[in-house]
């Protein structure tokens, strides 16, 4: 297909506005899918995204169109997950199109992730057609969508804007049309050397890992050999071909087109999305802009829990990484948990989806521990050859006594929010040391950016953000420095034993506060045994909150038989000496411990 005919594009939108549906209408008119084969929601195949709804690993698929005007066009759909915690995915996607598709409910009228997904876009400088949907439900108010829509930018007031029933197929014929009229075909080099952007990628314990790529200069052919310019990897094409949706092989993908290439390359982190891939033999001079692995913000510990076994999650989480590349894994072990993992992921919520996909998708419950941000440690005595220690596991922050100071990753958090929860935001990011950067309104709706230290947001802040706004405003973070920072560990002593796995790291100021509530949470939580156990929080070798966790009520001693006094009390007595050593190797912490701290459920 000449290039003058192709459209890359992709579909953005507030969850459940009907991006899947769409999708899913468009593959059907160009018989991309037949009308039987397509299940409802053929591109939400993960099971987690049923559950969520949400389109979490980005799809691609192939359509050809009959224009009306005669023309057939090659539709490349670019896929991006619905979620703004998967910014980074979906910037990566936006990237690989030329236009987007901006959808909008008019039963909800714009909301959050319309306009932050819309700034997405046109940071990526596509061209965006406005779309209004659902006009068959009777909830529907088009005229109210549409105003809100054409204020969204300048551009807008004018342009004509499309309503249509993804549902019913209504009106859906015209967004096939606007594709190719308004969407600029790709602007490519043909001759120049091959240059082409990794979107995507997906593991295939066969063939390795497969990249979806766009092509912007030059031409992709089989078996040709190939090099990733950032990871300076170098591999030959094992297959190359295109998504229909399924893979399809072909000889070549030529300028301006999407496709994907099975590498054969069995090591994950060779393949970075945004990374540009090029000839080996006569690579381009210029790589891609912007290139930026992801990395990961938020780290967690994952460790077997009750039935699981530690081979089990470690296969789990070993394959589910290579389906993730956002996604990293290291083996540790705790004292109170045994072996497990430090994990690192893109924010909590992406913490959450992968906690449910190891349960859903491979059978595997985890133990999760509080979240943590990275710190840089500096140390009194300079280290040889490094300037600092790369913290990312509280249990590993060194003593105090050792420090010099300490600095932690610092984020630009963009939140958009309907404007009626503005000082209710503004208070909570107060609370979480957000400093504002920058207020502007779009109508009903507000964006506040804020600088804020990752672990202010690694904790509760998503959730809170989420709770006040009944879900109503999202949450883009973007990473911006490493920044000093008075902060402390607290270690948890339950029954004078230190349990590792409850450590965490706060600002100086709050580390009262905070051990205090901990504590009084821990009072609840940790399991009960028959004589009351002191739980203390430690910081810098002091007490500084303490508290008992009642015993059970029920004792073995004292009950039903009938036993003097001091018999009975010699008996508690030595029992509790017993159960105390017990205790102190044998405390088994239930989820409900760690979750007190992580508040994420
Ligand atoms: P996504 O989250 O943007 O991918 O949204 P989905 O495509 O999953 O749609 C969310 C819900 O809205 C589903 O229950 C769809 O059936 C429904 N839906 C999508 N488009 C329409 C439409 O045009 N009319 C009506 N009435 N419902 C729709
Ligand atoms: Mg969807």
């Amino acid at each position: 297909m000449k290039t003058k005919y192709i459209r890359n594009f992709a579909i953005i939108a507030h969850i459940d506005h009907g991006k899947s549906t769409l999708a899913d209408r468009i593959m059907e008119l160009t018989q991309t899918v037949s009308q039987r084969e397509s299940s409802d929601q053929l591109l939400d195949n993960m099971e987690v995204e049923q559950a969520h709804g949400v389109t979490v690993k980005s799809r691609t698929v192939r359509n050809f169109y009959q224009g009306d005007d005669g023309q057939e066009y090659e539709y490349n759909f670019i896929d991006t997950p619905g979620h703004v915690d998967f910014s980074y995915e979906v910037s990566k996607s936006l990237a690989a199109s030329d236009g987007a598709i901006l959808l909008v409910d008019a039963t909800q009228g714009v909301q959050a992730q319309t306009v932050a997904n819309l700034r997405l876009a046109l940071k990526n400088h596509l061209t965006i057609i406005p779309v209004i949907n659902k006009i068959d439900n009777a909830a529907a108010n088009v005229q109210a969508t549409e105003e809100q829509i054409r204020q969204l930018r300048p551009e807008f007031a004018q342009m004509p804007i499309l309503k249509i029933s993804a549902k019913t197929g209504q009106n859906v014929h015209q967004v096939l049309e606007a594709i190719y009229q308004r969407i600029p075909a790709p602007v490519t080099t043909a001759a120049s050397p091959l240059k082409a952007l990794v979107f995507d990628s997906q593991y295939d314990s066969y063939k390795g890992v497969i990249a979806y790529i766009r092509i912007f200069d030059g031409q992709l052919q089989d078996s040709q050999k190939l090099q990733l310019m950032q990871q300076k990897v170098n591999f030959k094409a094992q297959e190359i071909g295109i998504f229909t949706p399924n893979m399809k092989k072909t000889a070549a993908l030529n300028a301006g087109e999407v496709g994907y290439v099975i590498t054969g390359i069995k090591d994950v982190g060779s393949v970075q999305v945004g990374d540009t891939l090029t000839s080996a033999d006569q690579p381009t001079s210029q790589a891609l802009a912007s290139f930026q692995p992801a990395r990961s913000m938020v780290y967690a510990g994952f460790y077997p829990k009750d039935g699981t076994s530690y081979a089990a999650l470690k296969e789990a989480i070993s394959k589910l990484a290579l389906n993730d590349s956002s996604f990293q894994y290291l083996a540790e072990e705790s004292e109170a948990l045994g072996p497990g993992f430090r994990c690192g992921f893109l924010g909590i919520f992406h913490l959450q989806i992968i906690r449910e996909r190891l349960l859903k998708e491979y059978q595997v419950e985890v133990l999760t521990t509080a979240p943590n941000a990275t710190y840089h440690v500096y140390l009194k005595k300079p280290l040889v050859n490094q300037e600092y220690l790369t913290i990312t596991n509280p249990v590993k922050f060194p003593d105090f006594s050792e420090i010099d100071y300490v600095t932690e990753s610092y984020v630009k958090a963009t939140i958009t929010t309907p404007n009626n929860y503005l000082g209710d935001i503004m208070k909570l990011a107060t609370q979480h040391d957000g400093e504002m950067i920058e207020l502007s309104n779009q109508q009903e709706l507000v964006v506040i950016t804020y600088k804020m230290p990752v672990s202010e947001i690694a904790y509760d802040f998503f959730n809170a953000l989420k709770a006040i706004t009944h879900g109503y405003a999202t949450l883009d973070t973007e990473f911006l420095d490493f920044e000093l920072v008075d902060v402390v560990k607290i270690q948890i002593q339950i029954n004078y034993a230190p349990v590792d796995a409850l450590d965490i790291i706060v600002p100086r100021p709050k580390a009262a506060q905070t051990a205090k509530q901990l504590v009084q949470k821990m009072k609840y939580t940790v399991p009960r045994r028959l004589y009351p156990m002191p739980v203390q929080a430690i910081v810098e070798n002091k007490s500084i909150a303490r508290i008992d966790v009642p015993p059970l009520r029920k004792n073995a001693a004292v009950n039903g038989e009938k036993r003097s006094i001091s018999k009975k009390q010699q008996l508690l007595r030595r029992q509790n000496i017993n159960k105390r050593k017990a205790a102190q190797s044998d405390i088994k912490l239930p989820q409900s411990v760690f979750d007190a701290i992580l508040n994420l459920n």
